[in-house]
């Protein structure tokens, strides 16, 4: 096979590289290591964070890319590249006009969505910046039909995300005739939506993912890329190019890769099994040179026996009122209402005396009314009836102290701690954290009380008293080769390495330790795969 560009991977850096270098009118092959396509990115969300995007006028919601260079270098801590940021802004509505007039991709906002630290400078507590698409009919994809993975964590892709329990204690149940209608036309949402849209977009141009074929080394001859040999499902084959397109996702289930970069424990992550770095492997032995390999994007995890996949990712019940979360001292350590990106901090304190990491294990509390009400991960109103106590696997006592023994916890330094909690919730305030003082926070609370501080702070008062342990996990890894503004992956010297390129989870991420708002990741990946998709085909 001789083709101009390769692409690896086919989650939404991938098909969103493939479309645009064909468009500029490169010949394409794309490869994917798994039987199914779409990557992670079929399994989350599908929301794709685009500041200043062209849907936000059209709402009457005001942006700028200065206000949006502003908000992201406001939280640099020294990791962001001023013209990778400035890039990914000022590129961003370009690449969403180029997928909506070239593929079925089309999207709109998702309704008021803040960003997720809304009070620093430039940022929207408004929302716009995050947009999904709507439901896609798979009909469409023929073949590919049954070939793109489904999300354990999203079990109903019927929805959008607006629709969903994602920000909502009690969903808006949708019209049953809609979700009739959705069913009856396999129309399905989210992460599904976004990568059957690009995959339509692939398919009309005749780019075929080819499934089962993982790569394993790149030919380069004098630091220009020549080629790269896979492993296909009838054997070991090269391919000559003169560009290959790294889009093979984190490194997250690479225990090596992880133990050797990331700043802190990663327990866990939710991101598909394929992703083991095999991108970040290849760039290495030719010499790239690294980027923000300490960071992922953060995501507090707690392990559900009940569910397909055994975990799911926490974030509506430490922010509901009724909940904390507290170390093996019995204290509270952080906001917990706080966005999950913000974890990591929290979950890699260390404790120099004991140089052991201060917050972990840690676990949620919460006690009957907090359950009753708004059950836990996935148990929300509608399967909650007739159910009056909490499951066996979830750690229950019918006192604080009792729970506390149970946790290894000191018992009268759990008792404080809730008593302290629950007189703070009484005056209306949190004085330790500050939970409940951010829009971001009233924002995710409870729905009913959307806005106010009691959408997330309320008291622990009468038992029985639960606990479940959460872990440091994350969706998806955020280091790997570092890269110029086209993607160009540069080698230790800081030149490009020709035909080189590294989008999405793979690449050296241009947001530092940050996560801007929902989509956070997917909009820069959509942003960087259209940059290299462009570059690659047509450069000299
Ligand atoms: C439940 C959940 C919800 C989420 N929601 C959102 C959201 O709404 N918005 C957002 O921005 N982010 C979200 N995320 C994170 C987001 O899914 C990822 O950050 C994003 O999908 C990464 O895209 P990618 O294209 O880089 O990698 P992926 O989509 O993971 O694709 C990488 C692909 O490369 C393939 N691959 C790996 N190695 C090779 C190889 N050697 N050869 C060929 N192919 C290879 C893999 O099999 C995989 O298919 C969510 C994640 C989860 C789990």
């Amino acid at each position: 096979m001789d083709v101009d560009v390769v692409v690896l991977g086919t989650g939404g850096a991938g098909l969103t590289a493939a479309i645009t270098a064909y468009e500029n009118g490169a010949r394409v092959a794309l490869f994917e290591k798994s039987d199914l396509v779409g990557g992670t990115t079929a399994w989350s969300g599908g929301q794709v964070w685009i500041p200043n995007n062209p849907h936000m006028a059209k709402l009457g919601k005001s942006d700028s890319a200065e206000e949006a260079i502003t908000y992201l270098m406001s939280m640099s801590n020294g990791l962001i590249d001023a013209d990778m940021a400035k890039t990914f802004v000022e590129t961003g509505p370009e690449m969403v006009e180029f997928v909506e007039k070239q593929t079925p991709v089309s999207f709109v906002c998702v309704p008021d969505f803040p960003d997720y630290h809304p009070e620093q400078p430039g940022a929207k507590p408004g929302g716009g910046r995050t947009l999904e698409c709507p439901t896609f009919p798979y009909g469409e994809l023929g073949a590919w039909r049954e070939r793109v993975t489904r999300s354990p964590y999203w079990p109903d892709s019927t929805v959008m995300v607006g629709e969903t329990t994602l920000c909502q204690a009690v969903p808006t149940p949708l019209d049953p005739e809609e979700r009739q209608r959705r069913v009856d036309n396999d129309e399905r949402g989210l992460g599904l939506a976004l990568v059957g849209r690009l995959l339509n977009g692939c398919l009309d141009r005749g780019i075929e993912p080819q499934t089962e074929c993982r790569a394993v080394e790149l030919v380069v001859e004098n630091g220009m890329i020549r080629g790269v040999v896979i492993d296909g499902p009838e054997g070991r084959f090269t391919v000559q190019c003169s560009n290959v397109i790294l889009a093979t996702g984190g490194f997250d289930h690479d225990a090596q890769l992880v133990k050797s970069f990331l700043r802190g424990p990663l327990d866990t992550s939710v991101a598909v099994a394929s992703n083991t770095g095999d991108g970040l492997r290849m760039a290495m032995r030719v010499g790239a040179m690294l980027g923000n390999m300490r960071e992922a994007w953060w995501m507090p995890v707690v392990e559900v026996p009940t569910t397909s996949a055994g975990k799911q990712l926490f974030s509506a019940e430490r922010t509901f009122p009724g909940s904390i979360m507290v170390n093996r001292t019995g204290q509270r350590f952080t906001n917990e209402a706080a966005n999950y990106n913000a974890f990591g901090a929290a979950f890699h304190v260390q404790d120099t005396g004991s140089c052991s990491f201060a917050n972990l294990p840690c676990w949620v509390i919460f006690n009957q009314k907090f359950y009753a009400k708004y059950g836990f991960v996935g148990g929300y109103a509608d399967t909650m009836e007739n159910q009056t106590t909490a499951p066996d696997w979830i750690i229950a006592s019918d006192t604080i102290g009792g729970l506390a023994t149970k946790l290894g916890i000191a018992e009268e330094a759990l008792e404080a701690t809730v008593a302290r909690w629950n007189a703070n919730v009484a005056q209306g305030h949190d004085p330790d954290f500050h939970r409940g003082e951010s829009y971001f926070d009233r924002w995710w609370g409870d729905p009913d009380l959307k806005g106010q501080v009691a959408a997330t702070l309320g008291p622990i008062e009468d038992g029985p008293y639960y606990a479940v342990e959460v872990k440091s996990g994350a969706i998806g890894t955020k280091g790997g080769p570092l890269t110029d503004t086209n993607a160009q992956v540069l080698n230790v010297d800081m030149d490009p390495i020709r035909g080189l390129y590294a989008v999405g989870n793979v690449m050296a991420s241009p947001m530092g330790m940050t996560y801007g708002g929902g989509g956070g990741t997917l909009g820069p990946a959509m942003v960087f795969a259209y940059r290299a998709g462009r570059h690659a085909a047509t450069r000299n």
